[in-house]
């Protein structure tokens, strides 16, 4: 059916052909040689869950459980289950998703195919960390298994493989064991970069989790002040009275939402001060001990925010660079960004962990920063002076949030692309997978 998609960003609508399967000998009908290209929850902020004129097989309806095993904490559910769902449907049992990235209205498949990362990403590594085994569906219509001993180059290329490999349908994966849904959490105020990349690493030896939330719009001495947020799961022993009682509980969906897409003229100098200032003191007085929900999913607690961007969309900026000359590469970037006259609305800094297995997988040890930018005009230049910037730095920026990188920049940014092409020369010689953001970097 001819449906207008678009990206988490909403910078751009395109018109797919949209499909719901709820079967996997379904989604096997669906495979069409002009393109095809799976689909989650459209979390990803650019466009790669796009396919323009193309067909898009919507995962939603395969959204079932297949096994659990209490003793393990292994599942196996189908590819469209989203971590809400996990959430709700274990966390009462004492499990939650082992890895999670900052919403939960994201699908297995989805977290699979941009191996997204959490707080705890130098602790516990991506999402790769935390799946056995999956089972997709190939360009030759055959399903097969991979996990890493079987299939295994399928395995680790489908991480960060951004869909273009083929369509997982279900997915075997370990549910981290907790005593309660809460955490314990500390923040602690920084005034300046040097000191926050300090108390970055301090913490980071000690503290599973732990994000910084950058003032977008310091600068001079003050630029890279914020709030580092550090914790971890708490245990019933941690819990005040009020929460003892209910340890595993879990909340029910949202009711507040964003109605309509907000004017442009919402977003300015002024206003992003006051939101940030607002944001800030929320950080600053965090109770020592929150739920689960509050700690990873802030923004979960207000459906559809992305429409306070107003109509022309937003881009959130993504990058990593390596400790080596960290540094000095966050602050040029930085300041490149305050002078821009652009708006960076919310900043995010953490320390990744080392890179994995996976080809294209987005974490590598070193410093990441992710920034939301209304989108106006000016911007595209900004981000490809970022790209640049980035790329000689010997980093890279994330696919799940991209929207305009070029495939040059890419390919400088991706050094083991060549051989995540191999993989896809071989499970998908006549580039039946593809999508915007595929063809947009040249790999499918
Ligand atoms: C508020 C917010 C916070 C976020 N925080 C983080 C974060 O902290 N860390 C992080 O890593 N990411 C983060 N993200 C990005 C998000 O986690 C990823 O974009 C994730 O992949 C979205 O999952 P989805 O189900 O919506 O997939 P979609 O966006 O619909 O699709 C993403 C990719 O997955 C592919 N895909 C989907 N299902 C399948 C399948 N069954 N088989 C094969 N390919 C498939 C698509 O083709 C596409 O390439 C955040 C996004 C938002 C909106």
């Amino acid at each position: 059916m001819k449906t207008t998609l678009q990206g988490w960003g909403a910078q751009r609508r395109v018109e797919c052909d949209v499909h719901s399967p709820q079967t996997t000998t379904e989604v096997t009908a669906l495979l069409d040689a002009a393109g095809t290209l799976a689909r989650g929850l459209g979390r990803s902020y650019g466009d790669a869950a796009l396919n323009e004129h193309r067909r898009v097989v919507s995962m939603t309806r395969l959204d079932r459980y297949l096994a659990f095993d209490e003793a393990t904490g292994v599942l196996r559910a189908e590819a469209g289950v989203s971590l809400e769902q996990v959430l709700r449907d274990f966390g009462p049992r004492g499990f939650l998703p082992a890895v999670t990235p900052g919403t939960k209205f994201v699908t297995l498949g989805g977290c699979i195919a941009n191996d997204v990362h959490g707080k705890a990403h130098h602790a516990q590594g991506s999402f790769l960390s935390s799946v056995d085994s999956f089972r997709v569906v190939t360009a030759t219509g055959a399903t097969v298994t991979a996990s890493r001993t079987e299939n295994a180059d399928l395995f680790f290329a489908s991480f960060g493989g951004m869909g273009l490999l083929g369509i997982i349908t279900d997915v075997t994966l370990k549910l981290r064991r907790v005593e309660t849904t809460y955490f314990r959490q500390q923040a602690i105020v920084v005034g300046d970069l040097d000191a926050m990349l300090d108390a970055l690493a301090e913490h980071d030896a000690t503290s599973p989790y732990s994000v910084a939330y950058v003032d977008p719009l310091a600068t001079g001495r003050s630029l890279g002040k914020g709030v580092l947020t550090v914790g971890d799961h708490a245990s019933l022993a941690d819990l005040p009275k009020a929460f003892a009682t209910h340890p595993l509980h879990v909340a029910g969906p949202s009711r507040l939402g964003v109605p309509f897409e907000l004017p442009e003229l919402t977003l300015n100098p002024l206003t992003i001060r006051v939101v940030n200032q607002v944001i800030q003191a929320v950080l600053r007085g965090a109770k020592p001990v929150s739920h689960a929900e509050s700690f990873f999913y802030p923004l979960d607690a207000i459906g559809d925010w992305n429409r306070g961007y107003g109509k022309r969309g937003f881009i959130q900026y993504q990058f990593v660079v390596p400790l080596d000359g960290g540094r000095q590469t966050l602050r040029a970037l930085l300041e490149a960004i305050v002078s821009s006259g652009q708006l960076p609305f919310l900043n995010i800094l953490k320390r990744m962990g080392p890179s994995n297995e996976a080809p294209l997988s987005f974490p590598m040890k070193g410093y990441t920063f992710a920034i939301d930018f209304p989108v106006r005009d000016g911007l595209v230049a900004l981000t490809r002076r970022l790209d640049a910037m980035v790329a000689d730095a010997g980093g890279r920026t994330y696919l799940g949030k991209d929207s305009w990188l070029d495939a040059a920049t890419f390919r400088r940014m991706y050094a083991r692309l060549p051989e995540w092409l191999a993989v896809k020369r071989r499970w998908d010689p006549h580039g039946l997978f593809t999508s915007d953001l595929g063809r947009r970097l040249d790999i499918g």
